[in-house]
């Protein structure tokens, strides 16, 4: 570390603001400057200040290394050029011939690698709804090495116990990952919990903008981190230096989006609680939500995503998704600008419709990723949109 501003007595945006970065050598510029290089010149052959390609390391992605790791109480962050990039390293980590116990409601792009390219190597998955612990017990097999974590999970907003997976994982010699991207280090810290490994899609909040795709991993065992710095260098799925400048700024802010994004998405909540035309609301935050009693005792808050079923089914809620005028129809989430999207028809396309009804991912369902727009705005949109639809169907 730079400085010491990752340690225990700094409050969380103190770190987001601080941790690994100081005044740039030379100039003292307060901002992290932008490396743009590709190598870095040395003295004599072998000696250079600790940089030498910029595949293998970089300034500007050391310190937001730094930083993310300070925001999730990590002793090493490794930066990635994508969410999925960060998935692909830790699936690294396995040989052939192991096992994976996954949560049945796992991010689309995560079950496309799990299947389509890593059990092609001799990988193999089993998918259980990790908040049953009878049911992860009973997938543990002899070549169980790794249990995968989504919590939130996406798009039915399921919360998994993570200290409960983690003593079952301790129990049996497996490492816990738990991909954090619907939470932000600001909600929860998995490795608080218990957790081994912890992935961010920093695409979403920690990016917070919609300008940036990116990926990191965070772990406290030094063995697990050189693999991977080893992994990240010998892959090569590294981020660009003006993403990681991009991102350093962006966790800056990180603590006041996510009170917004919170804040926000509880009023809507509640608001669509409120209305009969809605059959179904599904936000952590909410006391009626199944798992709220682990949603106190890990989350901070409910988070900024609600899911929901419209009555009417696909072609009401088709009509009501063409209607919304502030919250933009588009797939993502995690921006400062509220999403509003149609999982059967575009992010969980590819799961088929039998697996899919089977879930509750129905023909009315719909996700939105709250922003931090002014709320009253926000539910007027949808209310607006959801009375002419109404109507319509
Ligand atoms: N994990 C979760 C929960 C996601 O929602 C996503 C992307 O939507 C990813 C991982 C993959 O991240 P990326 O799109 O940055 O590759």
């Amino acid at each position: 570390m730079k400085n010491n501003i990752a340690s225990e007595k700094f409050g969380f945006s103190t770190r987001a603001i601080h941790a690994g970065q100081e005044p740039s050598p030379g100039v003292h510029a307060i901002m992290t400057p932008i490396y743009q290089t590709s190598t870095y010149v040395q003295t004599s052959p072998g000696v250079y200040s600790g940089y030498d390609y910029g595949r293998t390391n970089n300034p500007t992605r050391t310190a937001l290394e730094e930083n993310i790791a300070a925001l999730e109480r990590a002793k090493f962050g490794i930066c990635f050029a994508s969410g999925c990039a960060a998935i692909d390293a830790i699936m690294h980590l396995l040989v052939s011939g192991d096992h994976v116990v996954c949560c049945d409601d796992v991010y689309g792009g995560t079950f496309r690698l799990f299947e389509n390219i890593f059990s092609k190597m001799g990988l193999s998955y089993s998918y259980v709804d990790l908040r049953s612990l009878e049911k992860l017990e009973a997938a543990i097999t002899p070549q169980t090495k790794l249990i995968w974590v989504e919590s939130p999970t996406n798009p039915l907003l399921k919360v998994i116990d993570i200290e409960m997976v983690s003593d079952v994982a301790q129990k049996n010699k497996l490492k816990v990952v738990v991909d954090n991207t619907f939470a932000s280090p600001y909600l929860q810290n998995p490795l608080e919990l218990g957790a081994s490994l912890v992935l961010h899609s920093s695409t979403k909040y920690i990016g917070g903008h919609s300008d940036v795709i990116g990926g990191v991993v965070l772990v406290n065992d030094e063995t697990l981190a050189e693999r991977l710095y080893y992994i990240q260098n010998a892959v090569g799925a590294v981020p660009a230096p003006l993403d990681c400048f991009l991102l350093l700024r962006s966790t800056k802010t990180l603590a006041i989006r996510m009170e917004s994004h919170c804040r926000n998405a509880q009023e809507i909540a509640e608001f669509l609680l409120r209305r009969d035309d809605i059959e179904k609301v599904i936000y952590p935050g909410l006391p009626s939500h199944p798992d709220y009693k682990v949603v106190t005792k890990q989350m901070r808050a409910g988070g900024g995503m609600v899911s929901f079923v419209v009555a009417g089914g696909e072609s009401r809620a088709r009509s009501f998704l063409e209607k919304v005028k502030l919250f933009s129809l588009a797939e993502s989430l995690g921006g400062v600008e509220s999403l509003i999207e149609h999982p059967a028809i575009m992010t969980h396309a590819s799961i088929p419709q039998a697996v899919r009804e089977k879930l509750g991912i129905t023909g009315g369902f719909v996700r939105t990723s709250v922003g931090i727009e002014d709320v009253g705005d926000l539910i007027s949109d949808l209310a607006t949109a959801l009375d002419a639809s109404k109507r319509l169907s």
